[in-house]
């Protein structure tokens, strides 16, 4: 199980133990920091002891080479889990640097980018809290993933608001509420057969 932040955890914990499945997760901007997190610092420290956080973390589950970057655009100075695009750009290339490994073994950088924030131009709005990351896009040129997955975004009508969009190999998803996605694995990666809000 994929969560994008801003999921209460009380409800997380609730759908793995239903679920019975490992929980990877990124930290969004309203959630409660877990031990050591600073504004402007990664989170690898906020980590819930039942889930996986892939913040700047290339973790390889069954297969599927996953990796995140948490949090959103910077709109409030003292508060984790938000980013100025340039650090965030960092981030992006020190998390493309550690993919490198995957890049060598496997011959592909990563399968799934899960993000809290959407890419900039992609299910984002104007203002400075719902703009989405630049270097997302360049993030998506250089490292191809199959799929980024990102939360953030509230859609309050679902059948007006695009939920999905290709940008060059990659099939951005928008997993408000929450989304069920079906992949198959083929000499290539990994294909993805059906996305569905169920
Ligand atoms: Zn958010």
């Amino acid at each position: 199980m994929l969560a994008c932040g801003d999921l209460p955890y009380y409800y997380l914990e609730y759908v793995v133990s239903l679920l019975d499945a490992p929980l990877f997760y990124v930290h969004g901007n309203h959630d409660q920091v877990i031990g050591r997190a600073m504004a402007g610092f990664p989170s690898e420290g906020s980590t819930i002891s039942w889930g996986t956080n892939l913040h700047l973390r290339p973790v390889e589950h069954r297969g599927l080479l996953l990796g995140g970057l948490e949090g959103c655009r910077r709109y409030s100075p003292d508060r984790p889990f938000q980013y100025t695009e340039t650090e965030m750009r960092w981030q992006a290339t020190q998390l493309g640097l550690k993919l490198w490994a995957n890049r060598l073994r496997h011959g592909r950088f990563i399968d799934i980018l899960v993000t809290h924030a959407p890419p900039r131009g992609i299910h984002d709005d104007e203002d400075v809290p719902h703009q989405g990351f630049e270097s997302y896009l360049s993030f998506m040129r250089s490292h191809r993933p199959r799929l980024l997955i990102h939360g953030h975004q509230h859609v309050y009508n679902r059948n007006a608001a695009t939920m999905e969009t290709q940008f060059e190999d990659t099939l951005v998803v928008n997993t408000y509420g929450y989304r069920v996605i079906e992949l198959e694995q083929d000499k290539g990666g990994w294909q993805v057969i059906s996305t569905r809000a169920a």
